[in-house]
C-alpha cells in the first residue's frame, strides 16, 4: 500500500477519546478533556476524556454490580471461549483501523502496527479463550474421610493500567487472562496513548462481552490511575509502566484495601557477545534491531550491550553500516522502521540522556540528535555511545529511546558481574557458541527471559517479567491466569 493511502484515511479516521463505561461511550463526569497531540506530526488529532476520582468510583459501582450478578463469571468457561474468540476474530477484522489508531496515536511505524500489535494482540486474546476450557481444578491428597477441593475463582473488579508503549499488546496482556477468569475489568490506559484501548471495549461489547465487565478510563496517572489504585472496592491491580510508578502503586494498595498488585516494570537489559558468537552478522543485526524496534521505547530493549575486546572493531563497523537502514521516517509510510517517539516530554527525556552522554565523556558513535523536525513531530536519530563505563547515568538509568551503549569485556564472568549490576532485571542476552558458556551466563543472569543466540523470540506460551524492581509478576502463559484468580479450600467431610 502507498504512503498516501495512510494519510488520506489518518485524515478521515474517527477519533473518540471518551471513555467506555457501561457499554458505552461517554464523556468525563466533570466534562473535562486534555488534547491528543499525534506524535507524527504534533497537531492535534482529538480530545481524550480527563477522568478522575468521580468516573472510578462510578465505573468500579459498576465493575462491581457486573462481577456480583455473575453476568460474566457465571457463563461457563466453554461460553467465555465461544464470546473472547469472536473478541479475538473482530480485532484482526478491524486491523487496518486500530493499526492506524496506535500509529497516529503514539507514532510507531504502521508497517509494525499492522504486523506486530494487530496480530499479537488478536493472539493474546485467542491463546487465553483456548486456554479457559482447559484449566481444571485440584482435589488435594488428605484421607479417605474427607474431600478437599482447591478452585479457582476469578479475584472481582480488575483494574489494569498500562503504559504507552505498546498499548494495544499491553492491555491485552491484562485484560485477556483477567476476562478469561470471569473478573470484570477496567482498563486505564496511558494519557499518552488511549484511542486503540477505547476500541477495543467497543469491539469487546460487539463481540459479546456484557456491559459492564469492561470498562475503559481515559485520564492521567495521578487522577483516574491514583484513584484506581485507591479504591477500596477494586481487588487487584495489573500495572505495566516504571518502576517508579510500580513502587507508588504498591503505597497505595497498602494505604487502602491491600488489593493484590502485580508489576511489570522497567528495564535495562544486557545482551553478551563472546568473540565465539555462532554469527557475528546475525549477533549485530539482532542487537541493532532490537534496541532500535519501537523506537527504542521497549522494556525489554537491550540498551546494555557487552562485546568482547577482541571482537569490538569487527562489531562496531558491521553496526554502524546497519545504522542508516534505521534512519526515522514517517510513520505512515508504510517502508518506515523507525518511527516518533510518543510525545515531546518523551523526547526532551531521551536527548537529556543523549546530552549526559556526552557530558560524561562517552564516545558518541551515531547518531545523537533529533530528526525530521520540519513535520512537527518528535524523532530521534539511532544513537550509539561506546567508551561507556558503568557509572554513567546512560548505563544507569532507563532511557526508553534509540540509545545504545557499548562495553566491552575480556572474562565473562567480569560482563555478567556487570550485565547484574542494575536495579532491573528483565531481560538478558548472550552469544557464545560454547554450550557450557551459555549455560553458565543463563544461570548466572539475573533476569526473567535470558535469550542465548538471538534476542527477541517470544511467544504467547512463555511468561514475560521480571526479576528485582523490574516487576513481580508475569504476563503471557498460564501462569498470569494465577494473578486474576482466588484459590479456594472446600474441605466436604464425607
Ligand atoms: P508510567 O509508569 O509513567 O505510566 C504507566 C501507567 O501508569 C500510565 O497509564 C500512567 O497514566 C499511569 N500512572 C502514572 N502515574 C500514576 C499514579 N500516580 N497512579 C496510578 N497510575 C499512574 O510508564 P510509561 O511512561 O507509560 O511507560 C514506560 C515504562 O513502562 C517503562 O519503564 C517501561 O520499561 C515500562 N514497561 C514495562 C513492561 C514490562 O512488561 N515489564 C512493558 C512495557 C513497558
Amino acid at each position: 500500500m502507498s504512503n498516501g493511502i495512510w494519510h488520506e484515511r489518518a485524515a478521515t479516521i474517527k477519533i473518540d477519546g471518551r471513555a467506555f463505561i457501561n457499554g458505552e461511550r461517554v464523556p468525563a463526569k466533570s466534562g473535562a478533556t486534555f488534547d491528543n497531540i499525534s506524535p507524527v506530526n504534533g497537531k492535534k488529532i482529538g480530545d481524550t476524556a480527563r477522568c478522575d476520582s468521580a468516573d472510578v468510583d462510578a465505573t468500579v459501582l459498576i465493575a462491581r454490580a457486573a462481577f456480583d450478578d455473575r453476568r460474566w463469571a457465571g457463563k461457563s468457561p466453554s461460553e467465555r471461549k465461544k464470546v473472547m474468540l469472536k473478541f479475538a476474530e473482530l480485532i484482526r477484522v478491524h486491523g487496518d483501523e486500530l493499526a492506524l489508531l496506535e500509529t497516529l496515536d503514539m507514532g510507531k511505524p504502521i508497517k509494525y502496527s499492522l504486523s506486530v500489535d494487530v496480530p499479537s494482540t488478536a493472539r493474546c486474546v485467542q491463546w487465553y479463550a483456548e486456554a479457559i476450557d482447559k484449566v481444571y481444578d485440584e482435589i488435594a491428597p488428605t484421607n479417605d474421610q474427607t474431600l478437599a477441593l482447591i478452585t479457582r475463582e476469578p479475584v472481582g473488579v480488575v483494574a489494569a493500567i498500562v503504559p504507552w508503549n505498546y498499548p494495544m499488546i499491553m492491555a491485552s496482556w491484562k485484560i485477556a487472562p483477567a476476562l478469561a477468569m470471569g473478573n470484570s475489568v477496567i482498563l486505564k490506559p496511558s494519557e499518552k496513548s488511549p484511542l486503540t484501548a477505547l476500541r477495543l471495549a467497543e469491539i469487546a461489547l460487539e463481540a459479546g462481552i456484557p456491559a459492564g465487565v469492561f470498562n475503559v478510563l481515559p485520564g492521567f496517572g495521578h487522577e483516574a490511575g491514583s484513584a484506581l489504585a485507591l479504591h477500596n472496592d477494586v481487588d487487584c491491580i495489573g500495572f505495566t509502566g516504571s518502576t517508579r510508578i510500580g513502587k507508588k502503586i504498591m503505597e497505595y494498595a497498602g494505604q487502602s484495601n491491600l488489593k493484590r498488585v502485580w508489576t511489570e516494570l522497567g528495564g535495562k537489559s544486557p545482551n553478551i557477545v563472546c568473540a565465539d558468537c555462532p554469527n557475528l552478522d546475525e549477533a549485530v543485526e539482532s542487537a541493532i534491531g532490537s534496541i532500535y524496534f519501537n523506537q527504542g521505547e521497549s522494556c525489554n530493549a537491550p540498551s546494555r550491550l557487552f562485546i568482547e575486546e577482541s571482537i569490538k572493531d569487527e562489531f562496531i563497523a558491521k553496526a554502524l553500516a546497519l545504522i542508516p537502514s534505521f534512519v526515522p521516517g514517517d510513520p505512515l509510510d508504510p517502508n518506515t522502521v523507525m518511527g516518533a517517539i510518543v510525545d515531546h516530554i518523551q523526547l526532551n527525556s531521551v536527548m537529556g540522556f543523549i546530552d549526559s552522554g556526552k557530558a560524561e565523556g562517552a564516545t558518541l558513535l551515531a547518531g545523537g540528535h533529533q530528526s525530521r523536525t520540519e513535520s512537527g513531530g518528535y524523532y530521534v536519530e539511532p544513537t550509539i555511545f561506546a567508551d561507556v563505563n558503568p557509572s554513567m547515568k546512560i548505563v544507569r538509568e532507563e532511557i526508553f529511546g534509540p540509545v545504545l551503549s557499548i562495553m566491552t569485556f575480556t572474562h565473562l564472568d567480569h560482563a555478567i558481574r556487570e550485565a547484574n549490576n542494575t536495579a532491573y532485571g528483565l531481560q538478558a542476552g548472550v552469544w557464545t557458541s560454547d554450550i557450557r558458556k551459555a549455560h553458565h551466563a543463563a544461570r548466572s543472569l539475573r533476569a526473567g527471559t535470558v535469550h542465548v543466540n538471538q534476542y527477541d523470540n517470544d511467544d504467547m506460551t512463555v511468561p514475560f517479567g521480571g526479576y528485582k524492581q523490574s516487576g513481580n509478576g508475569r504476563d503471557k502463559s498460564l501462569h498470569a491466569l494465577d494473578k486474576y484468580t482466588e484459590l479456594k479450600t472446600t474441605w466436604i467431610n464425607l
